[in-house]
């Protein structure tokens, strides 16, 4: 099933969504899937980022040909950092290029939203954690990336963190296409089955080191064939089986 949070009339649901409605839940469906009986025609709602989590852990160096395009070696653990909240902004939401930054790129990624906490969890136990799958875009001002100490700020600015259109919660995470495309043009095309780390592997070794919270979101890291960013620029990023997040960036 699709869940988006969206707006109407100036409140913030969630529902299900379908090919032209959307079935309105009564509060939040990680805390409970009641629906309310609502139903609203789609061209009714503004989608709005499908989650509202209290962090954003990003893995990375995930892939082997990313990690090589940025001279990075593969780690023997996932490697992970974190995006402010922040930073999160929905389908449709314009990408803000920083002054502070000259090269400004995208990063296509499945993301993970955990349904509950989550401590000290097995490989085995992981996937009873997770609530569903988005499509996410890391966001990345590479310059600084790497001219500063840590990832933290090139990372983390404001509306560097797209993530939607929806969260899908029938969902096989396991051999799927992730691709991205400035306007109209591919730039990444890979498989998740290219992943160094699983996403069993994944949460269970974040949630050894820190305590995961429902709502909380993981990306689980970017393919090969990151590219920049410029204003007037449309990003998509599509992952099969998903949808499509779009992006205008100014
Ligand atoms: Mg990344």
């Amino acid at each position: 099933m699709r869940i988006a949070r969206f707006s109407h009339k100036n409140q913030t649901r969630f529902g299900i969504v379908s090919e032209s409605e959307i079935e309105v839940f009564q509060g939040d469906p990680i805390e409970s899937m009641e629906l309310s009986g609502e139903k609203l025609n789609l061209s009714e709602v503004k989608f709005l980022a499908p989650v509202t989590p209290s962090k954003v852990v990003c893995i990375g160096l995930n892939y082997s040909a990313h990690a090589a395009e940025i001279e990075q070696d593969v780690q023997k653990e996932p490697l992970f950092f974190f995006k402010p909240s922040s930073a999160i902004i929905g389908i449709g939401e314009e990408i803000v290029l920083p002054s502070q930054s000259q090269q400004v790129e995208l990063e296509v990624e499945l993301v993970v939203v955990i349904g509950k906490t989550a401590k000290n969890v097995s490989k085995e136990a992981a996937n009873d954690y997770i609530f569903g799958y988005t499509v996410g875009n890391d966001v990345t001002a590479r310059d600084l990336q790497f001219s500063d100490l840590q990832w933290a700020r090139s990372k983390a600015f404001d509306t560097f963190c797209p993530i939607g259109p929806w969260i899908e919660t029938e969902f096989s995470p396991e051999k799927v296409a992730l691709s991205s495309f400035v306007n109209g043009e591919k730039r990444q095309s890979s498989r998740s089955d290219d992943m160094i780390f699983d996403i069993p592997t994944i949460i269970s070794f974040v949630s050894q080191n820190i305590t995961l919270l429902p709502g909380d979101i993981i990306m689980t890291g970017s393919p090969a064939g990151i590219s920049k960013i410029s204003h007037g620029d449309l990003v998509e990023c599509e992952i099969e089986g998903i949808g499509v997040l779009a992006n205008p960036v100014t």
